[in-house]
């Protein structure tokens, strides 16, 4: 297990759409969690580390509690709603950033585990938020996508300083 080197935005690679993952990831994982762990993360996808593919990792709570760390192997968003609530989000590859985004609360969201098990769940409150902004990644989407024109302007010049 180890900690990797985390991409930093504008990487062309934060901006590509991942394939499906093929083949065990588990070390890959592991790896992901370390890494996010260590910079105290509460999500990370794996373009963030250079791996193109569609994987993530969550532990949503574990700042306030015990560890609960989370894979997500092929994770689909089954039905968002189309109700949208702002709320204050970071990203590990965008350090110093903290923008306000506007999102469903409430997903249902399907997928993989590292044994190859299917899952599926509603997902509210910051979990909800947090699996949109790691499938985002997947998609090549960054926090700034998910800002309106101006605004996006104003928080690429700050983060450029
Ligand atoms: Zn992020």
């Amino acid at each position: 297990m180890s900690v990797l080197p985390i991409l930093c935005w504008p990487d062309a690679r934060l901006k590509q759409v991942c394939a499906p993952v093929a083949g065990d990831v588990s070390a890959l994982a592991a790896d992901m969690l370390d890494t996010m762990y260590a910079a105290k993360g509460r999500g990370l996808a794996a373009p963030q580390v250079g791996h193109m593919v569609r994987l993530f990792v969550m532990d949503t709570g574990w700042k306030e509690g015990a560890r609960r760390p989370q894979v997500f192997v092929n994770p689909e968003l089954v039905v968002s709603y189309d109700r949208f609530e702002s709320g204050e989000e970071a990203c590990l590859s965008i350090p110093g950033v903290a923008a306000r985004v506007m999102r469903p609360p409430e997903v249902l969201i399907r997928w993989t585990d590292l044994e190859g098990v299917g899952h599926e769940a509603q997902m509210t409150g910051f979990d909800a938020r947090c699996v949109q902004h790691e499938m985002d990644h997947l998609n090549g989407l960054v926090i700034f996508d998910r800002l309106p024109p101006e605004h996006r302007a104003q928080m690429e010049k700050d983060y450029a300083r």
